[in-house]
């Protein structure tokens, strides 16, 4: 089912999501149900798996040379996607990326998931590859997450990449895009970001998942501005609990996020990681309650791995 249509259908009522990351290649699925299984006690929806770069690892050659090659660490996102609909029963929405993929790639992924019963996609550009200091547009790729929103509202009226296919048969994805309360670290102002985003709706978008934020009121402003210039799909906040000490470095410098004095004065006056996590849990159930008063449609939340305490968060709002 389409996650607009699970808004529909939740008339009003604020439901439950989270996203997960594939296992590394070589580990066992199973760690990842593992994390999975203490969440669907609060009936999500849908779950979202996300999809990472490609990276280059040296292999050692045995003779004191390495040799570099290209690899994606963490493969499998569609195929977990199908897993997780048939051992639970519910949405699972691969996230799609314009780094490292051709639009040919692009589409036969999306025929896969097509034949595979997966309603939803979320469309993204993707990071800078770890050895790139910028973002560099795959060859034969897209180049922003607009373009691909493009390529599959194309694909959703019958158009392939190649025109000269009888269509018998549309697809109809529903596509999640990303938002930035706080902008996007490249962008030059947040007016510009929402441009950016209004772009990306008027592709086809149908609605939007946030990057992660720690001030409500950063996400009430962003969706005022963002309703100002005609953006009316649903807006969905992303949540992340801090878990360790580190984040109050780690958070702001890949995110380019703000995180509240009285957030960093209880981190820091924490004697240890156990302390942490449970400053994050409170902090993140009172964000939640306040998003949830205010009437939005999901809280989603980044488990990054660990589900202790999104159970947690979870268990005091669900
Ligand atoms: P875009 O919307 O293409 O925007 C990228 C930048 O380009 C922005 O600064 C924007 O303002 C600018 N821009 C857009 N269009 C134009 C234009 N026409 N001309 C000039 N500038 C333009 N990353 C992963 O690798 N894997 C994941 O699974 C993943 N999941 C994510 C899920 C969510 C909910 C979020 C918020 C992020 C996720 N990311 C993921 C990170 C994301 O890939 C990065 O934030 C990336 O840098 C930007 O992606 P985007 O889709 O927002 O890009």
């Amino acid at each position: 089912m389409k996650v607009t249509d699970h808004i529909k259908k939740a008339n009003g009522k604020t439901l439950f999501s989270f996203e997960v990351i594939p296992p590394q290649k070589g580990k066992n699925i199973q760690d990842l149900y593992n994390n999975i299984d203490p969440l669907m006690e609060f009936n999500p929806p849908f779950i979202d798996v996300t999809t990472s770069r490609e990276e280059y690892v040296y292999v050692d050659r045995g003779n004191g040379l390495l040799d570099k090659r290209i690899t994606r660490m963490r493969p499998g996102t569609v195929g977990i996607c199908a897993s997780i609909m048939h051992k639970y029963k519910v949405d699972a929405i691969p996230h799609l990326l314009c780094g490292g993929f051709t639009k040919e790639e692009t589409e036969y992924v999306l025929v896969d998931c097509h034949y595979l019963g997966i309603d939803n996609v979320v469309a993204l550009r993707g990071d800078a590859r770890k050895d790139e200091s910028y973002f560099v547009p795959t060859e034969g790729g897209n180049a922003y997450a607009s373009e691909l929103v493009q390529q599959i509202s194309n694909l959703n009226k019958g158009q392939y990449l190649h025109d000269d296919i009888k269509v018998e048969h549309n697809y109809d994805f529903c596509v999640g895009v990303a938002g930035y309360p706080e902008k996007h670290m490249e962008s030059p102002s947040l007016n510009t970001d929402l441009k950016r985003l209004k772009a990306k709706v008027d592709a086809g978008a149908d609605y939007v998942v946030t990057q992660m934020f720690f001030d409500n009121k950063k996400y009430f402003e962003f969706l005022d501005k963002a309703r100002t210039i005609g953006i009316t799909v649903p807006i969905i906040p992303g949540i992340k609990p801090i878990a360790v000490k580190r984040h109050l470095q780690i958070l702001p410098q890949v995110f380019k996020i703000d995180l509240p004095e009285e957030l960093i004065e209880a981190v820091e006056g924490c004697k240890d990681n156990k302390a942490v996590r449970e400053v994050g849990i409170e902090f993140a159930i009172q964000q939640s309650k306040e998003l949830r008063d205010a009437g939005v449609p999901f809280l989603h939340y980044y488990s990054m791995g660990k589900s202790d305490n999104i159970k947690a968060i979870a268990s005091a709002l669900f």
